[in-house]
């Protein structure tokens, strides 16, 4: 037999026009209000009945949110409401950020990311948000607004716990800001779902490198995962593994192990903890031989 899905629950939809008015919002009423942009993740667990919002607060039309930057020395900075189909048509994100549009690609289907918004996905602070490895590695900062006005977090503060974020009462993401990478780098994130396309991450890896003569390898690599750990988080062992000497084989091996050893991932419906364990060893080692090549092809 075939249960018809549960109806949405009613709520009060608001569209403010201020920064300000939401964050009075946020405040005044922290447990029935909720910010919302896409709704590709809200609407789902309303429907599932794991948030019960009776406000809706639609921020998505507020100056700067879907605006998309590009400054050679400044870098990239994104309006949260830049949904995932804006961010991999820009030319300038094209160009100069391809690991931002592969993270994007990779989110759910065409459909869905017309939709689905970069901001919203971190907020929602899940361990299997795709934009979020991308973002940790390179080391955007968060604008957050709330009524005392602005503060800068950075992502790598940012996720505390399975939909937890570091935003207090009140505040909202406005922005994100992505420095200008190191020079040459190169990037890749490999995802491993249960489908080709449109599935949430079982895990996910990326990676950038670049040339640096601080390090005894002459180059740094920064790695993060999806979906094998309470959080989005970074593999410091295997980036420090990768700066003490000459890049070989069995050195991504080793810092393929040593990722390996980070993630803390569960058995859930998509996958078990072993078979993720195993997982992130084959998509670190993966994807440091394609950057690798890449950083040693120049260009
Ligand atoms: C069929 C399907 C497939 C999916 N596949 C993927 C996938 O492959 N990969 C993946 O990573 N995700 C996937 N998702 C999850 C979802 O689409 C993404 O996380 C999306 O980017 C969320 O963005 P949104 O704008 O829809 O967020 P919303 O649902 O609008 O908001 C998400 C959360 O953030 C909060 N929020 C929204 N805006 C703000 C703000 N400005 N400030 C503070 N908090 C805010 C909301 O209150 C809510 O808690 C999928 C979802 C569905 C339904």
């Amino acid at each position: 037999m075939i249960l018809p899905l549960p109806e949405l629950p009613n709520f009060d939809y608001l569209r403010p026009k201020s920064y300000q008015q939401v964050s009075e919002l946020l405040h005044q009423q922290p447990e029935d209000a909720r910010p919302f942009m896409g709704g590709t993740d809200l609407f789902v667990q309303m429907r599932d009945r794991t948030v019960a919002p009776k406000i809706l607060i639609d921020v998505k039309h507020l100056p700067g949110m879907t605006s998309i930057e590009y400054d050679h020395f400044i870098g990239l900075r994104l309006g949260a409401a830049v949904n995932m189909n804006a961010v991999t048509k820009h030319p300038e994100v094209i160009k100069y950020f391809p690991l931002i549009v592969e993270a994007a690609n990779s989110v759910a289907s065409y459909q869905l990311r017309n939709r689905a918004t970069i901001g919203g996905n971190i907020c929602n602070a899940s361990p299997a948000a795709d934009m979020a490895p991308t973002l940790l590695i390179l080391d955007a900062n968060l604008i957050v607004v709330g009524l005392n006005g602005e503060r800068v977090t950075p992502a790598n503060d940012f996720f505390l716990a399975p939909g937890v974020n570091a935003l207090e009462p009140g505040e909202l993401l406005k922005r994100i800001e992505i420095p200008t990478p190191p020079q040459s780098w190169k990037g890749k994130y490999l995802k491993l779902g249960r489908n080709a396309a449109g599935d949430l991450a079982i895990a996910g890896v990326a990676v950038i490198g670049f040339p640096d003569r601080t390090s005894e390898s002459g180059y740094r690599f920064r790695i993060a995962l999806s979906s094998v750990a309470p959080t989005p988080i970074r593999a410091f062992k295997a980036e420090e593994v990768l700066s003490r000497g000459p890049i070989t084989g069995e050195r991504i091996e080793a810092a393929a192990i040593a990722a390996q050893d980070t993630c803390q991932p569960i058995d859930d419906v998509r996958a078990s903890g072993n078979y993720r364990k195993e997982m992130v060893k084959v998509l670190t080692r993966r994807a440091l031989g394609e950057v690798w090549a890449a950083v040693q092809k120049g260009g």
